[in-house]
């Protein structure tokens, strides 16, 4: 799977995580799925309710509110993002929730290096998503 991000996203999502560490960032990527590629259209930007540096949670109703508004402009959840203070690889928590959520790419930018990455649980097995900017 490829992941496609503008380059004004990946400044949105550095910005967002630089401005609210030591907290993990979060917030949910909206586009259209398909089977090889997945462009990000829309990023929704959400707090996280954990305000926690190792764990994030987004309020359920924000979420729903997110996906409704973006149904209207015709656009999917197709994942979701968070920051890191570690590298950019799930943590045991992220995979227990990635396996909920079905084949949602998750996006992880890690603030220790920098360095985006993103990830998705196919057939019960962790895929890793590369990531395309245009
Ligand atoms: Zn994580």
């Amino acid at each position: 799977m490829i992941l496609q991000l503008r380059q004004q996203h990946k400044e949105l999502l550095r910005q967002e995580a630089n401005r609210v560490r030591p907290i993990e960032a979060c917030g949910m990527l909206f586009g259209k799925p398909s089977r090889m590629r997945t462009i990000v259209e829309k990023i929704i930007l959400t707090q996280n309710t954990l305000s926690s540096s190792e764990r994030f949670e987004i309020n359920p109703e924000t979420a729903v509110k997110a996906i409704r508004e973006s149904e209207e402009d015709d656009l999917d959840l197709i994942g979701l993002f968070h920051s890191h203070s570690a590298p950019a690889n799930p943590s045991k928590t992220d995979l227990k929730f990635m396996k909920l959520w079905g084949s949602a790419i998750w996006l992880i930018l890690s603030l220790t290096d920098g360095q985006f990455a993103a990830f998705q649980v196919e057939n019960g097995k962790l895929e890793t998503v590369v990531i395309e900017v245009e």
